[in-house]
Parts: structure tokens; sequence; C-alpha cells
């Protein structure tokens, strides 16, 4: 994938009129999309656990079948088709960022062009995520994020 360096597409561009590469860049790759929610009936609130989807490589934060990732699990969205769906996802995504007018980050990599900052501020769910389990309830795992 290339990206031209100070090239602040996101800036110019809404999410619509961005290509593949520029969607696919704007991914941090912090996997917190890649955990388990539960979601408040009444409210509508989103709660994040320590759980993680059975295809996420948890230390590298990887999904390991990208591509078919949405047949192969129920309920995993392509954001570019569900482009209504930003809600749900982490307050510090870069998607959910642009979708609501805000800035992306100082850590981003393509606002510092260093994918490891992302990890250095604290963003990455490798440290903490621990994989999907029958015998594991999500709501004993609900986690609160820190930034
Ligand atoms: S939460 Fe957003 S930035 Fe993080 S991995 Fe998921 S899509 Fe990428």
């Amino acid at each position: 994938m290339e990206i031209k360096k100070n090239n602040y597409f996101w800036q110019e561009k809404n999410l619509q009129q961005l290509t593949g590469d520029e969607w696919e860049s704007l991914c941090d790759g912090c996997a917190r999309c890649c955990l388990h929610k539960l979601e408040d009936e009444d409210t509508g609130e989103i709660f994040f656990t320590r759980l993680a989807c059975r295809l996420l490589d948890i230390p590298s934060c990887r999904c390991t079948r990208y591509a078919k990732r949405c047949e192969l699990v129920e309920g995993c969205l392509d954001l570019r088709v569900g482009f209504s769906q930003f809600h749900w996802l982490p307050s510090t995504c870069a998607y959910r960022l642009l979708a609501e007018g805000k800035a992306l980050p100082q850590w981003h990599p393509l606002v510092c062009g260093d994918t490891q900052a992302m990890h250095a501020a604290g963003i990455g769910i490798g440290s903490f995520a621990i994989a999907e389990s029958p015998s594991l309830d999500p709501s004993d795992f609900v986690v609160e994020w820190l930034v």
C-alpha cells in the first residue's frame, strides 16, 4: 500500500470518497473493534470486554483471516458497507473520529509516521485481551478505557 507522506487526504475527503488504500490506512491497528461488546438494551450504551474474537492474533492485534472475516464470524462488520454503524466503535477509532468530524490523534500512524506510537499510547489491546471461550461470560470481562 502506498500513501504519500504529508498527504492529509482524510482532511480533504469524506469517508465515502476514500480510495481502498486510503480507507485501510486509516485503521491504526489497535484491534479494539475485535473485542466482544455488550449493549445496554435500555440506553444503547456500548461496553467493551477483554474477550477477543477467535480470529484475532492477540499479541500482534492482527486478524488472521481479514479478507474472509465477515463470512467466518457472525456479526463481523465491513465498515465500508455499514456506514451507519460507527457508534459502536471505540472513541479512539479513526473511522468514528472522522465520522464525528473530529481530528486524528497525534499518535495515529498517518499523523506521526510511527506505527508503534499507537501501542506506546496504550491504545492497542495486545497486553490485556484474552481469547473468547464459550466458558467465559463477557459480562465478567468489561473494560473501561483509560484513553
Ligand atoms: S477500532 Fe478502528 S482503528 Fe482500531 S483496529 Fe478497529 S477499525 Fe482499526
